[in-house]
């Protein structure tokens, strides 16, 4: 192979100027450039004004498929489903299987009490009646994303789920996506991708339904629609800041060095923008993990994507296990994985990562298929501030109070000496009305 390949030479963190110590956790810039900008906002135009025409014009320039309709039937989806390999329907079943357990261990309990007497306050939640759920296709095709957002839309009962993904050059979805969406009982299927279908799915056209929330992952075009549409007036929620995929590894002696570098390699694999970061208190194990990292890379068939996210990636020796654990805390890592000795202590000192992998039998594509987490993740450091994907995002949160007399009668000096603070009259009187009344005097005897 004549690849050049480009493994990242080991730092010492303590030997490291603060500027090397920024530059080695710093992610690959994200260009959101104006012109990327502008493009976007052209093309939502387009789809408000032009609908459907706008979105199969679109699909025929960017992925080069020229549809009658962006519908795809739901019968027709189920007779693409059925070309899938029964070991193929087999593996979306059993991982089915593990992420409803997960998500449906996550329904929302509604919460009431009673603040003080006769003074009653309820948190209930409502599903999310319309949701759209974009599933990435340009470079790959990935019927895991379908259950990642299918399955919680299907647990909170969200009475439209519809489904939008680049079609492939057939004008359709793959067997595995369409199993996939009839497991999940997606109620409609579109073809579209980037800018124009989130536009799609936030406007409306002729074929495809309005949403009140966006779902899913993509690149840049789609992730700068889905900015744009949410800040429309009555504009859809969207979900996360969901971007390339970053893995940190956390590895002492005791780890393999094989297992830590086919990791590593996993999520660098994903595309050229993806991170991934080695820290070691060990030179022994960062040394054994390049030498496996080179010799598995060399196998790969994505190894030239590969390589180029292993260009923006870092290997760093730490002076011991909790210098490791404060940086991994300062990044705030999409996802962590620990190979260590004894994981047990540190785990309550690690809370900055949007999902968390344990010992040495548990890989990072795990949780990208099976075990039964989401793998849509906070990166780009949001998961110091944002959360991973949940049964939760498909849901409302929404408060009910009730007040009888007897509690007005406690609670209505307290109201008005905060509305008379903020001089807000109308406030005040809404209560000393109630307070001064024949019918409170009445109910209250
Ligand atoms: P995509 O579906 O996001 O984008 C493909 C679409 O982009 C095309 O259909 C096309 O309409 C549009 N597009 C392409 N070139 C364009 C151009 N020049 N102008 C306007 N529009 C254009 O698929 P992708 O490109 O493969 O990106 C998927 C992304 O999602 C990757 O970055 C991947 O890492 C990320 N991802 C993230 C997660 C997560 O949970 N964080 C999970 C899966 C995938």
């Amino acid at each position: 192979m004549s690849m050049n390949i480009q493994l990242p030479a080991p730092v010492t963190w303590q030997e490291a100027s603060s500027e090397t110590r920024a530059k080695l956790l710093s992610r690959p810039v994200q260009a959101v450039s104006a012109a990327l900008r502008e493009q976007v906002a052209a093309i939502i135009d387009k789809v408000a004004s032009e609908g459907d025409a706008a979105l199969l014009e679109l699909t025929a320039r960017f992925d080069g498929v020229r549809l009658q309709s962006p519908e795809l039937s739901m019968d027709k989806v189920a007779e693409i489903a059925e070309q899938a390999p029964a070991r193929v329907k087999a593996a979306i079943d059993q991982a089915y299987n593990n992420i409803r357990a997960f998500h449906l261990a996550q329904k929302p309990s509604d919460v009431a009490l009673e603040t003080m007497p006769g003074v009653y306050c309820e948190q209930k939640f409502a599903a999310l009646a319309r949701v759209g759920l974009y599933i990435p296709g340009g470079s790959a095709s990935l019927p895991s994303t379908v259950l990642m957002l299918g399955v919680p839309a299907q647990i909170a009962e969200c009475s439209e789920r519809v489904l939008i993904s680049p079609p492939n050059p057939q004008g359709e979805l793959t067997p595995a996506i369409c199993y996939a969406a009839i497991k999940c009982g997606v109620t409609g299927v579109y073809l579209g991708g980037g800018a124009q279908a989130v536009a799609a799915l936030a406007l409306g056209t002729e074929s495809i339904p309005a949403v009140d929330k966006i779902f899913g992952p993509g690149n840049s075009y789609v992730t700068e629609a889905k900015q744009q549409v949410s800040q429309r007036a009555g504009g859809p929620a969207i979900d996360l800041p969901a971007g390339p995929s970053e893995l940190l590894v956390i590895a002492d002696d005791s780890a393999e060095p094989a297992f830590v570098a086919a990791d590593l390699l996993s999520q660098a694999e994903h595309g050229p923008d993806s991170q991934v970061i080695l820290l070691s208190p060990s030179a022994a194990m960062i040394a054994a993990v390049r030498e496996a990292l080179a010799k598995q890379l060399a196998t790969l068939p994505r190894a030239e994507i590969t390589n180029q996210a292993l260009a923006s990636s870092s290997l760093i020796l730490t002076q011991d296990l909790a210098e490791a654990v404060a940086i991994s805390e300062t990044y705030a890592p999409e996802h962590l994985s620990l190979q260590l000795d004894d994981c047990e202590p540190w785990l309550p000192k690690l809370t900055r990562a949007g999902s968390i992998f344990v010992g040495h039998y548990t890989p990072e594509s795990g949780g990208d298929y099976a075990t039964g987490t989401n793998h849509v993740l906070p990166t780009y450091g949001f998961a110091r501030n944002y959360s991973s994907l949940g049964l939760l995002d498909f849901y409302r949160r929404y408060t009910v109070q009730t007040v009888s007399p007897e509690g007005l009668a406690d609670l209505g000096n307290t109201i008005v000496d905060l509305a008379a603070e903020e001089a807000l009259d109308a406030h005040l009187r809404a209560v000393s009305l109630r307070l001064e009344s024949t019918r409170f005097q009445r109910d209250t005897q």
